[in-house]
């Protein structure tokens, strides 16, 4: 099943002659249980293009489809609806926890906000997502501060894993980490396409990386216009 399809979706900052085109028209799409990196010099678009997918922008053009379904304007559809479709896992996760709580408990939080799951059925979930992302579930009780780097990352996965999403977007997610821990970071990753059965869709300038994935798509950046 065709769990992503981007046509012709180009991103432009601006407006009239201060427009500058940030992503050139790019398709691509991504069959469930595979993987694809997006790969490209920086500024190329890949992150605009995740957004895109993530549904934080709005493509200029060009059309996104979720499962089949129109995902152009996501403001149309609720947050909820499209946050258990899409989650993401981004370059720095540990920014992306707020810093008072545990991170096991933003989690089953996120689950209780989307209406996926309350009480024990929640905090179960939570451990087996930790499992899947090789995160040792004491480190749950921790607030994000208190992780390293790469466990971070790991909650990061465990929370994108916890709510079960048909498409998970890693933005760089082994970027800010060190040559071993990223490798780990990285397998644990790639796994969540064949174990799950999710799409995975991973931005990376990490040429062994995008080796690992199912396909590869290089991003080329656009001439300014105007
Ligand atoms: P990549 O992820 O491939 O490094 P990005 O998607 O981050 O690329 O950026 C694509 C292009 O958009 C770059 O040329 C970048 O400079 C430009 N860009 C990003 N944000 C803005 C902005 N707020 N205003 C104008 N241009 C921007
Ligand atoms: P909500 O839509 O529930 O308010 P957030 O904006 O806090 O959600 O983010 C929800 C999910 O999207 C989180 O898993 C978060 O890590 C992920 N996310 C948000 N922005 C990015 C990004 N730029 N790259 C990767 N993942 C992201």
């Amino acid at each position: 099943m065709t769990v992503l399809e981007v046509r012709a979706v180009s991103f432009a900052h601006g407006a009239g002659r201060a427009r500058t085109l940030a992503l050139a028209p790019t398709d691509l799409s991504i069959e469930a249980g595979r993987s694809l990196a997006l790969t490209g010099r920086s500024g190329a678009g890949k992150s605009t293009l995740a957004e895109i997918v993530l549904g934080l922008r709005r493509p200029a053009a060009g059309s996104v489809r979720i499962q089949g379904a129109p995902w152009t304007d996501p403001r149309r559809s609720p947050p909820r609806d499209r946050r258990r479709l899409v989650q993401g896992i981004p370059q720095d996760a540990s920014a992306s926890f707020v810093p008072s709580r545990a991170v096991g408990a933003q989690i089953a939080a996120a689950l209780r906000r989307l209406d996926v799951a309350t009480g024990r059925e929640a905090a179960a979930r939570v451990v087996r997502a930790a499992e899947i992302a090789h995160l040792d579930p004491a480190l749950l009780d921790r607030r994000p501060g208190e992780l390293s780097g790469g466990q971070a990352q790991r909650a990061a996965i465990a929370r994108a894993v916890a709510l079960e999403p048909a498409l998970i977007v890693a933005d760089e997610p082994t970027s800010a980490l060190d040559g071993h821990t990223s490798d780990a970071v990285a397998v644990a990753v790639l796994e969540l396409a064949a174990t799950l059965g999710t799409a995975l869709l991973i931005v990376t300038h990490d040429a062994s990386l995008a080796a690992r994935c199912d396909d590869r798509r290089e991003i080329v950046a656009p001439r300014a216009a105007g």
